[in-house]
């Protein structure tokens, strides 16, 4: 239930495209290790560092192997979707957590439990 293709069925169902998936797993490195052990580390990174010109991104998640793992990769798929659209369309860049919170919201709220 938890793994790779059942992530990239949700996030192909309508929070990214084919195209922006493949983008950003070009850019992932997925570590094997417990998602609660390495949440300080994991994350989406812009690049270059401390630029405000951002050109690319780098992001560095557990494998996915449970519910913590999975909702670690929507959040941070999520933001590499809103850097993506803001390197290649020029869209505003939505630092926020609202959208990779929402996000796992709806994940949780398709596998029923939350309510
Ligand atoms: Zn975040």
């Amino acid at each position: 239930m938890f793994d790779e293709k059942a992530f990239k069925n949700f996030m192909l169902d309508g929070i990214l495209t084919e195209e922006e998936y493949n983008f950003i797993s070009n850019r992932t490195k997925m570590v094997d290790e417990n998602a609660c052990d390495i949440l300080q580390y994991v994350g989406c990174f812009s690049r270059p560092i401390n630029s405000n010109k951002i050109t690319d991104f780098r992001l560095l998640v557990p494998v996915i192997k449970d519910l913590k793992s999975m909702l670690v990769n929507i959040h941070e798929y999520t933001h590499a979707v809103l850097l993506y659209r803001h390197i290649y369309y020029g869209l505003k860049l939505d630092e926020t957590e609202i959208i990779p919170i929402e996000n796992e919201k709806k994940y949780l709220k398709k596998i029923n439990r939350f309510k």
